[in-house]
């Protein structure tokens, strides 16, 4: 089965490989290939949102012809496809040199979304980043990991927000044309690749492939004519429709997702469900051993041995259950396949607290997967706390799971002009050969005006984005000015700039500062020492509660009383993050403890120099060393009591502490106690919270014992749950 191409319809020969280049989302973190890129049309590709294959179509071919002549470009263009043949070699990295004898192996790893590009709207957003930047690390790191999710033909969705900031929903753009997807054919030139069976009928499944780096990620797509029309839309949405809907996404994600490896000669040895969405995958391969012929105890036990899952919810009404009738009317007679009645497949989903009747997919993950985490510290132990019940009788610290805390992609995260910068301690090129541990420390020998300056220069790249988004959509949507003062134009370069950015969830709390206006409006107004506010972010389209505070938000970017303070960025994604995590002064992360199982644009924001005020939730909790930010300390309260501590700490560090250490300059108008943190927050961020280091955690911890296949000393749930009427057997308790 090959993948298609033919997106990029002509380039000279001697620039040929820039096909290539624009099909591997390995651009997006090389920089020069980025620039490479770039250089080809400037203004087409900021137009374009920074997307090469909608460049190369609209490029003229005089530019290309010309470029295809110039000395000094086709010099940088040999120098990246030389860097671009060395970074998809499988035989050269840390992988290969730290396990020779695993080299043939092959990781899976399946999730619902991966944030990749905006140019893919194929996620949501923090779990979808954390998948798209685990896969980018795991191809630096050359781990032989491979991709599994959803190819979402409608997107996410954009946010249309009307004239008085109630968020409404249309469907994302998507043409698959200007995106660096390739179909695979199935042999006889169909779309199909593997077929699976929901509600009575066969579900035919395409797949698209993406390059990133080293690793293939697969799309599944159920789009296809050969199918139902009903079902033909199992894969246009995101979290698009009901319970029903969501259930047939979750068992294509994970039947169908494993039968398109077999399908294309995938034979993995590690299987990640990154979240629960993914947990059929592990049921379907229990199937397949059963198939075989193997016990239903032995089956258990091999696919725990090889299975990994990662747990990101960190409250019980997060995780997706689903009751019997629907699973009955979806997955069909799937059960008998492993030699299971209905209630005995029922029981490999039972939640100890919980009612028969219903299918608790990260209980099931449980049952079926050795290696489990949460992604913080504390989220292991919060974690560990809601999952005791599986192991009666036991003390907390004494369940199997463990935290792997989140990172970010330093390559995709970094601003550019901070990667040149650091340049000069770590030499040309430094993030192919990243320092490691306390090689971060080398930090401290940067001048402190240069990083001032480079600061200063993204900020005010920011400010242009706000502008130069004002300007567009005053152009297409709106005609009253006061919306020019709500998209961020009256932002200035001097005043202190806070960002904060995130799906708006209520546990978020954006509302904190808003609480008491009157204090909000002296922080940001006072005439000599003013605060600027930078808000962006959706909401989940069925969450009104969380709509009516993007909309109090919003009111407050209009809001004559705020004085042009505040702004309102539309239409939050990676493109528009990467804006903000780099150009603000002040990240601020305001969650209540402990709803944020880990929390990642902090963490962007820290690799850009820029100190983070947070609760002690999340990655908060175990990253804030006293210098590289500020928390807002620890309340035992609850509610709405919590919520009015939590205001007056925050206040009383914004007033007390961070306005006084911005403003305190020296002589020559460097705020230095300021640029200390700035540092401490590279340093810590560089050290701790990298998907590189990640990945390794993962690799070494999880996925080389699964590869092994080792089965000792495997410490299952003891719940005694039985499995079937009598016969077929019983999740296995320690044999
Ligand atoms: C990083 C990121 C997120 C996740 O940020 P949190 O801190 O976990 O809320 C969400 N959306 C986008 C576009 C991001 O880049």
């Amino acid at each position: 089965m090959t993948p298609d191409s033919g997106k990029i319809p002509y380039l000279p020969e001697p620039i040929a490989g820039l096909e290539r280049v624009a099909l591997n989302l390995w651009w997006r973190w090389d920089r020069r290939a980025r620039l490479l890129l770039r250089n080809i049309d400037p203004t087409i590709w900021s137009a374009t949102r920074h997307n090469p294959v909608a460049m190369l179509r609209q490029v003229d071919p005089n530019r290309l012809a010309h470029l295809s002549r110039d000395k000094k470009y086709l010099a940088d263009y040999a120098r990246v496809m030389e860097e671009l043949d060395r970074a998809i070699d499988p035989t050269v990295g840390w992988y290969p040199e730290t396990f020779p004898d695993l080299q043939d192996a092959t990781v899976a790893y399946f999730c619902a979304e991966f944030g990749l590009h905006n140019s893919i709207p194929i996620y949501s957003g923090g779990l979808g980043i954390l998948a798209g930047d685990h896969c980018k690390s795991a191809s630096d790191l050359a781990v032989p990991l491979i991709g599994v999710g959803l190819l979402y033909s409608k997107g996410y969705f954009d946010q249309q927000l009307d004239r008085e900031g109630w968020q409404g929903d249309s469907d994302e753009v998507f043409d698959p044309k200007i995106m660096p997807l390739m179909q695979i054919h199935g042999p006889d030139d169909s779309r199909t690749v593997a077929v699976l069976e929901t509600a009575g009928r066969p579900v035919h499944i395409g797949v698209w492939q993406l390059n990133v780096g080293r690793v293939q990620l697969y799309l599944l797509d159920t789009n296809l004519p050969e199918n139902d029309p009903a079902d033909r839309e199992l894969t246009y949405k995101l979290y698009g429709g009901g319970q029903e809907y969501r259930l047939k996404q979750e068992w294509v994600l994970g039947v169908g997702g494993v039968r398109v490896l077999r399908a294309l000669g995938i034979s993995p040895g590690a299987w990640h469900a990154n979240e629960g969405h993914a947990t059929f995958m592990m049921v379907e391969r229990l199937r397949e051993y059963l198939a075989e012929g193997l016990s239903f105890d032995e089956a258990v036990q091999q696919v725990r041995a090889r299975s990994v899952f990662t747990t990101h919810t960190p409250v019980a009404a997060g995780h997706d259950i689903f009751y019997e009738d629907l699973l009955d009317s979806v997955c069909g007679d799937y059960h008998e396949g492993l030699g299971l009645d209905r209630a005995g497949f029922m029981e490999l989903g039972r939640h100890p607290d919980m009612n028969h009747g219903s299918f608790h997919m990260t209980a099931a993950a449980f049952r079926l997967a050795r290696h489990v985490n949460g992604v913080a510290k504390l989220h292991g132990q919060v974690t560990r706390e809601l999952w005791t019940g599986l192991w009666p009788g036991r003390e907390q610290e004494d369940v199997p799971v463990v935290g792997i805390t989140n990172g970010v992609h330093v390559g995709s995260w970094m601003s550019h002009h901070l990667m040149i910068l650091l340049d000069e301690v770590y030499g040309e090129y430094w993030e192919k050969n990243p320092p490691e541990g306390a090689d971060w420390d080398r930090i401290l020998e940067l001048d402190d005006h240069r990083i001032w300056e480079t600061h200063r220069l993204l900020k005010r790249t920011l400010l242009d984005f706000c502008r130069e988004q004002a300007r567009q959509r005053w152009k297409t949507f709106w005609k009253d000015t006061t919306h020019l003062v709500g998209a961020g134009t009256l932002l200035g370069p001097e005043p202190l700039t806070i960002g904060f950015a995130r799906r708006f969830a209520t546990y978020k709390r954006a509302s904190l500062l808003f609480k008491d206006e009157a204090r909000l409006r002296r922080l940001l107004t006072d005439p000599h020492r003013p605060v600027q506010l930078i808000f962006s972010g959706k909401a989940h389209p069925a969450d009104d509660e969380a709509k009516a505070v993007l909309q109090r938000v919003w009111r407050a970017s209009r809001e004559a009383q705020f004085e042009g303070r505040i702004a309102f960025m539309e239409d939050y994604d990676v493109h528009v993050a990467h804006r903000l995590v780099q150009g603000v002064d002040l990240w601020l992360n305001l969650p209540r403890v402990p709803m944020e199982a880990s929390g990642t644009s902090g963490m962007k924001a820290a690799l850009n120099f820029v100190p983070q005020l947070s609760t002690l939730d999340g990655w908060w909790a175990e990253g804030f060393n006293g210098e590289n930010g500020w928390a807002i300390p620890k309340a035992e309260a609850e509610g709405d009591e919590l919520d009015a501590i939590d205001h007056e700490s925050l206040f009383t560090l914004l007033e007390r502490e961070v306005v006084p250490t911005y403003y305190a300059r020296d002589a020559r108008g460097l705020p230095t106690a300021w640029v200390a943190m700035m540092k401490q927050a590279a340093i810590v961020g560089g050290k701790d919270f990298t998907t590189r280091r990640m990945v390794k955690d993962y690799t070494e911890r999880f996925y080389v014992p699964a590869l092994r296949g080792i089965t000792e000393g495997d410490d299952p749930p003891t719940d005694a749950v039985v499995i079937g009427s009598g016969s077929a057997g019983s999740i296995p308790t320690g044999s």
